[in-house]
């Protein structure tokens, strides 16, 4: 994969990961990589997610592509990630800063209203990303 194209992948999951908390707030978030097949990100929905509620989440990434919204990077003292993130109810990003974060700032991303840990690097802004669904059934 060239680093091109992992950081439009990897930028992807930022915006689906910005769409489901927009649409299913409440919802725990843990790692979204680019992958050799697309992304993935890693979702706690507090209920199942039906099929039909899918292409919410799509239409939801396309809005977000439009809008073109920029990825912004901070860096924080540690403390101030890790309330951050307890702000945020988000359990998994506060571990990965305790596990992954090994001096005394973390840098985060915002995307509006979405709030990354991650070292980068992404788009500019999201309305850089195109193509993100994947029409092949899974093998
Ligand atoms: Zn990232």
């Amino acid at each position: 994969m060239s680093e091109d194209l992992e950081i439009l992948r990897h930028s992807t999951a930022h915006v689906m990961a910005a769409a489901v908390l927009d649409l299913f707030p409440g919802t725990v978030i843990g790692i979204g990589p680019a992958t050799d097949e697309g992304f993935y990100y890693d979702f706690g929905f507090k209920e199942r997610l039906l099929p039909e509620q899918l292409p919410k989440i799509e239409a939801r990434m396309r809005e977000i592509i439009k809008a073109a919204l920029p990825f912004t990077k901070e860096e924080l003292p540690r403390t101030d990630a890790v309330a951050l993130f307890e702000r945020l109810h988000q359990p998994l990003k506060v571990e990965l800063i305790a596990d992954k974060v090994i001096d005394a700032t973390a840098r985060i991303y915002r995307t509006g209203d979405f709030v990354d840990l991650c070292l980068g690097p992404h788009v500019a802004n999201a309305g850089l990303l195109g193509a993100f669904r994947n029409n092949s059934t899974p093998t």
